[in-house]
């Protein structure tokens, strides 16, 4: 089986835009605007017709299994109105999602965004973290280390502003993948830098902090092939070795995981090779961030699956753990 654990709903109907947009117009004239939850109306061949030509088709063409799914992670939106606006626009996604397990309990499993408010604490995201779990066997989520959309605002990963949803991760075990939404920043391309900006600040954070000595079972993943890190990998393990940290190894190689979403076979050859094995798990964000065919191969960029057939230093026992028994330790509630 191949288990892809990063994929979006990027292809949601009309409605669901249209519930944002009416979102939006709400706080225009008072950015505190206290949002009801009101009705999203999409029906079930509404929902369908949304992935068969989508996602649906894909992983059958590319030979995938299961998709792990959340919500459009540019969509997230964090940095938009008040703690009311992220609960109800997280809850109405997140329930989309469940909507698409039930239909296609073989294809896709859960996993939520969470609301978050910069500023705010995090006790509606620890509450959606539970119910999504708990009430529709989701098996992980994304986490946003800066819902200001750019403007890093919020406090480090190693800060105690986030423990609260580090202990739920632990009481729950799931991992969060740690992931930024839309930037509204102009210094950034929201997938070409913003993205692997963030990924490459997730490590550094959680490298400087005591996290996973703090929570010894804590999981992340760190998307898109870990940002910068696995090309830099020496530059982390000089700054440990300066910062006087203990070997990155030790530090937080038994709780950090990286994907595969890299859209080239040099830099899948590169992951494998600086990354143990046991720490990546296959991934290929689709539909997602890059959606064209490369001319110089003339396979979709993002068909992350062929990169990892083609990779000469895998073994047969390698590509299965990168497939799927990673990921299944990773996401230790996905059920058999
Ligand atoms: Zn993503």
């Amino acid at each position: 089986m191949i288990i892809d654990c990063h994929g979006h709903y990027t292809t949601a109907p009309d409605a669901l835009g249209a519930y944002r947009e009416q979102q939006k117009s709400d706080l225009a004239a008072d950015p505190m605007f206290q949002h009801q939850k009101g009705i999203l109306t999409i029906s079930d061949d509404e929902l369908r017709e949304s992935v068969e030509g989508a996602q649906l088709r894909l992983q059958k063409e590319r030979g995938t299994d299961r998709t792990i799914f959340s919500p459009r992670a540019s969509w997230m939106g964090h940095d938009v109105g008040n703690e009311s606006t992220s609960k109800f626009w997280s809850e109405h996604c997140n329930e989309l999602i469940y909507r698409l397990t039930e239909l296609y309990p073989d294809n896709f499993i859960g996993g939520c965004q969470l609301p978050q408010t910069p500023g705010a604490g995090l006790q509606s995201s620890v509450a959606e973290l539970e119910r999504c779990v708990l009430e529709f066997d989701f098996v992980g989520f994304n986490l946003n280390l800066d819902p200001s959309g750019g403007h890093w605002t919020s406090p480090p990963l190693g800060d105690r502003y986030w423990y609260p949803i580090y202990e739920k991760m632990c009481e729950l075990d799931v991992p969060a993948m740690i992931h930024v939404s839309g930037c509204c920043n102009k210094a950034f391309h929201t997938t070409g830098s913003y993205y692997l900006s963030a990924d490459t600040v997730a490590f550094m954070q959680l490298m400087t902090s005591t996290v996973c000595q703090d929570f010894p079972d804590i999981k992340f993943i760190i998307p898109h092939g870990g940002g910068a890190v696995p090309y830099h990998w020496g530059r982390f393990r000089g700054l440990a070795d300066m910062l006087k940290l203990p070997p990155l190894s030790e530090l937080l190689m038994k709780n950090v995981f990286f994907d595969t979403c890299v859209y080239h076979q040099p830099g899948i050859d590169l992951l494998v090779d600086v990354i143990p094995v046991e720490n990546i798990l296959f991934a290929s964000e689709m539909v997602g961030a890059v959606r064209g065919i490369d001319s110089e191969t003339g396979y979709y960029f993002d068909d992350t699956k062929r990169y990892i057939d083609n990779c000469a230093a895998l073994s047969p026992a390698d590509k299965s753990a990168i497939f799927e028994g990673n990921a299944r330790r990773v996401f230790s509630r996905m059920k058999a």
